[in-house]
């Protein structure tokens, strides 16, 4: 195998036999002074764009919803690199329901997604935080916020403001930076369709707000990212993508 070809470039990586002549090829590259440094040098992230990140996910999730999910296992040689560092292609913001398992709806493995969840994909402090470390360290091309169908945190947002007070503390505050979004939702008398709009709302807003972020903003002025939002349907298993200014625009 020539020495020049990255890891995630070697097509039969999976395969056992080829683990072992990759372990072969470690041990012989260590043994002539490459460090575990070098080699987790050689881990390029999947994408090099944002647009390339994109289409990797919409690959993944369409392999998920269509039961050909491949759910990619780390050779031994991946994981070992993967111990000096990591180069997730997309930094994905979602919701913390058990029924949003990330890497399974995107059919990725270890090392490939950044993954922050947080009860109704709010944006602040700490979420802000890991998203600008993804963004200044790492090299991931894309931020997806995504709401799912179903989402607790949306539904009790949308409560009567006398309910939502009966909640702990913390909870009302969490809800707080999701009912601007959900306050003003059209009076859709379809119950499914309310809530997709007021998930939807919310995702749109902790866009415009991930959007103000200054790390963001240049990250975004130099092309190095694209900051998109996502739906999730827990019943079909399909991610509906919001990609452009108009479905991104806050109500
Ligand atoms: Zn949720």
């Amino acid at each position: 195998m020539d020495d020049n070809q990255t890891i995630h470039q070697n097509p039969v990586l999976n395969q056992k036999d080829n683990d072992f002549k990759d372990d072969f090829r470690i041990a012989e590259r260590v043994k002539h002074g490459a460090t575990m440094a070098d080699m987790a040098r050689e881990i390029e992230p999947l994408a090099q764009t944002p647009l390339e990140a994109l289409d990797l996910l919409k690959n993944g999730n369409a392999r998920f919803y269509s039961n050909r999910s491949t759910r990619p296992m780390l050779s031994a040689v991946e994981r070992r690199a993967q111990v000096v560092a990591q180069t997730p292609f997309a930094t994905i913001l979602g919701c913390a329901d058990s029924r949003v398992p990330t890497e399974t709806i995107f059919d990725c493995g270890s090392g490939e997604l950044f993954i922050i969840r947080v009860a109704g994909n709010a944006i602040s402090g700490n979420v802000l935080a890991s998203i600008e470390y993804a963004i200044q360290h790492l090299k991931s091309h894309l931020v997806v916020i995504m709401g799912h169908e179903g989402c607790g945190a949306v539904k009790a947002a949308m409560m009567p403001e006398e309910e939502r007070n009966k909640e702990p503390e913390n909870v009302q505050r969490l809800l707080n930076k999701i009912v601007p979004a959900v306050c003003n939702i059209p009076p859709i008398r379809d119950y499914k369709a309310r809530m997709r709009e007021a998930v939807i709302a919310n995702v749109r807003e902790q866009v415009h707000a991930l959007k103000q972020n200054e790390v963001t903003m240049a990250a975004v002025a130099r092309e190095q990212i694209m900051v998109v939002g996502a739906y999730y349907e827990i019943s079909s298993g399909a991610v509906d993508f919001l990609e452009t200014e108009e479905e991104l625009r806050v109500n």
